[in-house]
């Protein structure tokens, strides 16, 4: 399979400006060093991809390195499992870090190392407020905040509560390192930020080491120095943090990455952040974080998406400064295109009604030949099972059918795909009325699903034959949200007020091809007519279980021409 073959580039963007700029003037001469910096305190969703196809693509494109960072300054959030999903992740989608995979918890000598040497500057104390005060002497955005009376300790005695600290002496709260820059600064993020906090928990990489942990701002830039990255992306709400980034680094005399801000990845009858996907696990909204509704790419992957189908959609999408909603049709529209050109197709049966062939003769069985793919000339084809009684599809039938309905009613034609010609002579029904079975006659003259005398029908419907057919169940998925945007809390609704009941439909008795039978979970095909399908990780050798990747309509054409009028 060429799926992990990653050709995209990152195409031209503001960022690349900036990098071609620096390349020029020989900032940093002519290297290009990346990082994608997750923390580990959940799954990797949608957004993430974006920034993973931006960093490690800019790498590509450069002939430079990307690294894998984790993030991992928080021990009470962050997990082992999700270290590994982040990085299965990353892989799947088809980008390696080769031998740089790093973790900010392994600097955290370093970075110990560091905050000494700002107390022995004079440029970070130890505070003994408590959270509370120091979010009082904070101020505000039109107020200035007002120093702390701890604020002009000694240098000595700094070194020695922060040894202490380090050594367990004091409860969590009790102190913490805070940056001495201007609390009167009209960026509220300068005004004295803490640096390192008490937090006695077990670390799930440096155990029972620590004991102080140290803050984003502060180990994110020197995380980004010591791996000598050149441009250091990141999402848009860390402008402010930027001016923080470069003091901490300018004040060490470290080298400084340039830090760039791009807008992030925001989708339509969705969320996107770890907090709000981690409350749908826990709260039982959805199966877990790979379940096939989650923007998670483990969600994603299970639904059946590609990785060539998220990447195209991350090119698609492209990179700007300004903030902006990105239409989950849009989404779906790249994973069309690249299934529809992958995909080897099927009949499949979702909403099963038996339909009869009168004329045809009891226990004959034959064998039709089927293309398995018409944009794959190279896909070839497979024989197909046909015998008297078959699947069809429930609405391929209709009682009273309009004129422009080209599909089965009594008295008329409709070719089945590959097989016959048939015409419906008649249905039966149970005592509620309701009609259980069609009965027809075929055409022995059509043979191939073609007359020699010229006579056209124009409606084709897929079927399987109900002796051979391998009963699955198929899962049938919609937006996690009604809400186009869950998020927006004007009318003073919160997110999980816009969950959409209906979001999963399942069918557990729908018929499929023989060949069905028998495919590995993450099977991926279309069954024809009906939409994009993906054997799921439930499937059992008895029962296979289907996931619905995406319907075959695309409404993501509509809805661009519309947005162009
Ligand atoms: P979340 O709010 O979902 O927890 P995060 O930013 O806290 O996201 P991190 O693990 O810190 O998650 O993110 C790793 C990288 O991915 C960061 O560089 C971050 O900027 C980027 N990123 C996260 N969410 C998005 C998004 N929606 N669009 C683009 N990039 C994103
Ligand atoms: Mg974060």
């Amino acid at each position: 399979m060429s799926e992990n073959n990653t050709e995209s580039s990152v195409g031209k963007n503001f960022i690349t400006t900036i990098i071609d700029k620096d390349n020029e003037t020989g900032k940093y001469e002519g290297r290009v060093a990346t990082r994608f910096p997750p923390e580990p305190n959940g799954y990797l969703h949608i957004g993430h991809a974006k920034s993973i196809c931006l960093n490690f693509g800019l790498a590509k494109d450069y002939k430079g390195t990307c690294n894998l960072r984790f993030d991992d300054t928080n021990p009470v959030k962050e997990d082992v499992e999700y270290v590994d999903s982040i990085m299965a992740d990353v892989r799947w989608l088809g980008f390696d870090w080769d031998d740089r995979l790093h973790y900010s918890s392994d600097y955290f000598g370093k970075l110990y190392e560091y905050a000494v040497q700002l107390i022995k500057a004079g440029k970070a104390y130890v505070d003994s407020l408590s959270a509370e005060e120091i979010r009082e002497h904070r101020g505000t955005l039109k107020e200035p905040g007002k120093n702390s009376p701890y604020r002009d300790r000694s240098i000595e005695e700094n070194l020695d509560l922060f040894e202490r600290m380090k050594n367990g002496e004091f409860e969590d709260g009790e102190h913490v390192l805070r940056a001495k820059i201007d609390m009167a600064s009209p960026n509220v993020i300068m005004r004295d930020p803490t640096l390192y906090r008490i937090r006695k928990a077990h670390h799930h990489r440096t155990g029972d080491a620590w004991c102080i942990y140290p803050m984003y701002d502060y180990t994110h830039c020197i995380s980004d120095s010591l791996e000598r990255i050149t441009h250091s992306i990141c999402t848009l709400e860390f402008e402010n943090n930027r001016e923080l980034y470069d003091w901490v680094l300018e004040t060490l005399g470290a080298y400084r990455p340039q830090q760039i801000e791009f807008a992030r990845l925001n989708m339509t009858y969705t969320v996107m952040s770890k907090r709000r996907l981690i409350q749908l696990v826990e709260d039982g909204y959805v199966s877990g974080w790979d379940d096939p509704r989650m923007p998670t790419i483990s969600g994603m992957r299970r639904r059946g998406y590609s990785p060539a189908s998220i990447r195209n959609f991350c090119e698609r999408i492209g990179v700007a400064k300004a903030a902006n909603m990105v239409d989950f049709a849009l989404l779906e529209f790249s994973v069309r295109d690249d299934l529809n050109r992958t995909s080897p197709r099927f009949m499949g049966v979702v909403d099963p009604i038996k339909l009869v062939i009168e004329n045809y003769p009891e226990g004959q069985v034959e064998e039709f030949e089927c293309q398995n793919n018409p944009e794959d000339p190279e896909a070839g084809s497979r024989m197909v099972p046909f015998s008297r009684t078959l699947y069809i599809e429930r609405d391929d039938f209709m009682e009273d059918a309009p004129k422009k309905y080209f599909r089965l009613s009594v008295g008329r034609e409709v070719r089945l795909r590959a097989a016959y010609y048939v015409t419906c002579t008649g249905v039966v029904k149970n005592d509620a009325g309701e009609i259980v079975e069609l009965r027809c006659t075929y055409d022995p003259e059509t043979r191939g699903g073609w007359s020699n005398d010229g006579r056209k029908v124009k409606g084709t419907i897929h079927w399987v034959s109900v002796d051979h057919a391998v009963e699955a169940e198929v899962r049938l998925y919609d937006h996690l949200f009604t809400k186009e945007n869950p998020m927006d809390n004007k009318d003073g609704s919160e997110f999980k007020d816009h969950i959409n009941p209906d979001s999963l439909e399942v069918r557990p008795r729908c018929y499929v091809e023989p060949a069905l039978g028998k495919v590995e979970p993450g099977f991926r095909c279309q069954f024809e007519r009906i939409g994009y399908f993906c054997a799921d990780p439930d499937s059992t050798p008895e029962k296979p279980v289907f996931n619905r990747t995406a319907t075959l309509r695309d409404t993501w054409k509509k809805i661009e021409n519309n947005q162009k009028k």
